[in-house]
């Protein structure tokens, strides 16, 4: 299950660390350290999914996903959210915003994977390895 990931955080650790991960799992991984940054590479191209810190500089993850589930041609990106936030009412924010998930910081790379794979299976099932029982067709 190769994916093109967009990765936005603007901690460079922690960004290293994603993409490492991701590599390691045999993703694409496209790397924005702002929203800014990462609005031009969407503009682009279209990734399979978005890992969006929550804390940016400028514009927010929270605003930059209400942009892309504004607009038509971003709408069906999913996106997991990264935060170090784990009240409840930040969840919901966030999951109102339009993410699909949320992780709290400090997570682990196999929740990490855990989490991608079960975003991207529900979205595009046919990019999963994973056997499908068509049943009797
Ligand atoms: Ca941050």
């Amino acid at each position: 299950m190769a994916a093109t990931i967009l990765v936005v955080e603007d901690e460079p650790a922690i960004q290293e660390l994603i993409a490492f991960n991701l590599k390691q799992a045999g993703h694409h991984a496209l790397l924005a350290d702002n929203a800014e940054q990462a609005l031009r590479l969407v503009a682009n191209a279209l990734p399979d999914l978005v890992l969006l810190d929550w804390m940016l500089p400028g514009l927010s993850g929270i605003e930059f996903a209400r942009r892309l589930r504004a607009d038509k041609r971003t709408r069906t990106v999913p996106i997991i959210m990264l935060t170090a936030r784990s009240e409840e009412q930040d969840k919901l924010s966030g999951l109102d915003s339009g993410a699909d998930d949320y992780i709290t910081k400090p997570f682990s790379p196999r929740e990490l994977n855990a989490r991608i794979k079960a975003v991207l299976r529900r979205r595009a099932p046919q990019m999963t390895d994973d056997v499908v029982d068509i049943g009797g067709l």
